[in-house]
């Protein structure tokens, strides 16, 4: 059997719940059986989820809500989904209780620092005046930074020292959550990765490797990797 690998529904529109087809690509092509997750609000039925699968995935999406980490709304902040918030940050949460492995990627990765109770940068230009453009105009497929993995971390085992990355965010990761230990940064020192410490697979990236599936053997293998992490889950 193939890992079971839920896929928390990325966001909400009129009456739809939706999650953007390449997460769900991604997942398949990487061995495991995608599960779509809805946002139900039971925490009966996260724990039924959570018992069933054997690997979480949480998608790119929106900004969230600055006072689910501590902080008043400031002038940048994008569109924000409170109910999508809490229901997904609630989920994250109850698989960190869990063990088992975690792919997050941007949004996500936000979320699992947030989980944590680490906080975000409402918008990057309000952290520092002189940094890269981290909202690339070209195709979701293209490369636009580099960034820098940190020695020591699982990000840097997976996908080496220098690795070429899209880049659709105008948040970032600011304090770090407890037990997050930053494992990559851009050259204007913008936070890429985070990995939880002492956890076997829980990683976020900043960057959408989804979307560079095809095109990049690093970030197959990010995927195969949280897959086979998975699958050593369910044996
Ligand atoms: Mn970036």
């Amino acid at each position: 059997m193939k890992p079971k690998i839920a896929i928390i529904i990325c966001g909400l529109s009129e009456n739809r719940q939706f999650v953007t087809n390449s997460y769900i690509q991604a997942i398949h092509h990487s061995g495991g059986l995608p599960l779509i997750i809805p946002l139900i609000k039971s925490n009966v039925a996260i724990q039924e989820y959570i018992s069933l699968c054997d690997g979480f995935l949480f998608c790119g999406g929106g900004d969230i809500t600055p006072l689910l980490f501590g902080q008043e709304p400031l002038d940048k902040l994008g569109e924000t989904d409170i109910t999508l918030d809490i229901f997904q940050l609630r989920f994250m949460r109850h698989v960190l209780l869990s063990g088992k492995p975690i792919l997050a990627i941007c949004r996500g990765m936000q979320l699992l620092n947030i989980a944590c109770n680490g906080t975000i940068c409402q918008d990057i230009s309000l952290k520092q005046k002189d940094c890269l453009n981290h909202m690339q105009r070209s195709s979701r497929k293209d490369i636009s930074h580099k960034i820098i993995t940190k020695s020591g971390t699982l990000l840097h085992r997976l996908i080496g020292k220098i690795v070429y990355t899209n880049s659709f965010h105008h948040q970032t990761v600011d304090r770090l959550g407890k037990g997050i230990i930053c494992s990559a940064n851009t050259s204007d020192g913008i936070i890429e990765g985070i990995e939880l410490h002492n956890h076997s697979f829980a990683v976020g990236v900043q960057w959408h490797p989804e979307a560079m599936y095809h095109s990049t053997p690093v970030m197959r293998k990010l995927f195969f990797s949280f897959i086979h992490m998975s699958s050593l889950i369910h044996e």
